[in-house]
């Protein structure tokens, strides 16, 4: 995961091209892709609604977390 940046949640943020073997389509995608953008553990389409729009999101899938969930 070198490279790779967390947000203060510890929550991986992806690009909307980004893609990892975690990939789940989402519901509202009408034509899924293999992006973060398309998966259902991404925040992209929820962010759009509260207006900002740029191409960074965080992934929510927990093995993608910097550190295990474990407090
Ligand atoms: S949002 Fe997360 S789980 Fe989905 S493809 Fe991107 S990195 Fe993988």
């Amino acid at each position: 995961m070198a490279g790779h940046k967390y947000d203060e949640m510890g929550l991986l943020v992806v690009q909307e091209n980004y893609c990892c073997e975690h990939f789940e389509p989402d519901d509202g995608a009408l034509v899924p892709m293999r992006e973060c953008w398309c998966c259902k553990w991404s925040n992209f389409r929820a962010d759009s609604k509260g207006g900002t729009c740029d191409s960074y999101s965080v992934c929510n899938y927990v093995g993608n977390a910097k550190e295990a969930v474990n407090r």
